[in-house]
């Protein structure tokens, strides 16, 4: 199959919605990171996504839509708490999981009885699944358990000849995927820290934050988010998390230069260190493309300055511990 890539417009957008009224996949640019999406109602083409991706088929996907009145057919009820949240953060990376009705099918929920929804706030996300007139699941556009692509050649590298088109809406703005939270009574449970923070949900709701955030899972422990035991967003290079801040990061790369290694730094620590960036923000925006630049190099070892935990930080941690398979250097 020829895959091509498309700038979003209108006419690109047309063409993405055909494609997905006739059971098919494409890509599309989210603000989050890029996604594989189908018609989320489609049992057969949501099963080509697990197929292109080579995901398991218990990690369920999340549900994109355009406006609020699409939800109501996907759920049973929509809780207060969601209607406020939906209020401040939809369109945008927050993802809250409900109980299903029939009408998603098992494949979409990986056989679970909730159903996980989002509403993008990306444009041409939006413009594409206003067009094709139902839901689109969307997980992230990478073969599974590589880092996720957040541009269109990332995600080229990945899906080309397995699907016939991805639309280009350039660099993702938040770079890592959307926070997903559950209800718990009246908490908030966050199952996958991402762009709105424990702290921007607090006003709302007590918050718990999911242990899977920041551990390795036990084998032995059900775990509500399946999509967080999997080792993720790995690249070929060997990634360590580096529990040294700034001079005795410095040391540490003295220490290891001769390596054929890169060194991201939590800001510009000058030649021989990569900046992963000075803010939260920016290292989710550069996480995912760091590492994939990091293979196109041949570099074998990421040796990373382990960041600050606080607001997005948080969801920065998260990714990068997974795709260091938990691997952090503390001596
Ligand atoms: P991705 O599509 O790659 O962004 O991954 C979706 C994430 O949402 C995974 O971590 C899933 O485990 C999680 N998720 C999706 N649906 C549900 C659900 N019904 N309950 C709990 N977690 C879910
Ligand atoms: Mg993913």
């Amino acid at each position: 199959m020829l895959t091509k890539i498309e700038l979003f417009s209108e006419e690109s957008a047309d063409k993405a919605a055909e494609i997905l009224k006739n059971g098919g996949i494409v890509a599309i640019p989210t603000e989050t990171v890029y996604g594989l999406a189908a018609n989320a109602l489609d049992e057969n083409a949501v099963k080509s996504i697990f197929t292109a991706k080579g995901r398991p088929q218990d990690n369920p996907l999340i549900v994109h839509i355009s406006n609020f009145e699409m939800i109501k057919p996907l759920v049973t009820a929509v809780p207060t708490l969601a209607e406020s949240l939906a209020e401040r953060f939809w369109p945008g990376p927050l993802t809250m999981i409900f109980d299903k009705t029939d009408v998603i099918p098992d494949v979409t929920s990986g056989g679970l009885g909730t159903v996980a929804v989002r509403m993008p706030a990306s444009e041409a996300a939006r413009a594409v699944i206003e067009k094709s007139g139902f839901p689109l699941a969307a997980p992230s556009a990478n073969l599974s358990g590589k880092p996720s692509p957040t541009t269109a050649g990332h995600v080229f590298e990945d899906m080309n000849g397995k699907i016939p088109l991805i639309i280009d809406g350039g660099e993702c703005a938040v770079g890592v995927e959307s926070t997903v939270i559950c209800f718990d009574g009246n908490k908030i449970r966050i199952l996958r820290p991402g762009g709105i923070t424990a702290e921007m949900l607090s006003e709302f709701a007590e918050v718990e934050i999911d242990k899977a955030a920041e551990t390795a899972p036990n084998p032995d422990e059900r775990v509500i988010s399946p999509g967080m035991k999997y080792t993720h967003y790995s690249p070929k290079a060997n990634v360590f998390v580096v529990s040294k801040r700034a001079d005795e990061f410095r040391k540490f790369r003295e220490s290891r230069k001769s390596e054929n290694a890169w060194f991201l730094s939590c800001g510009d620590y000058g030649s021989g260190f990569v900046n992963f960036g000075e803010t939260a923000e920016i290292q989710a925006q550069r996480l995912f493309k760091l590492l994939r630049t990091a293979d196109e190099n041949s570099v074998e070892t990421v040796y990373v300055e382990s960041p600050d935990k606080s607001g997005v930080g948080l969801a920065v941690y998260n990714r990068l511990i997974r795709a260091a398979g938990f691997k952090v250097v503390d001596e």
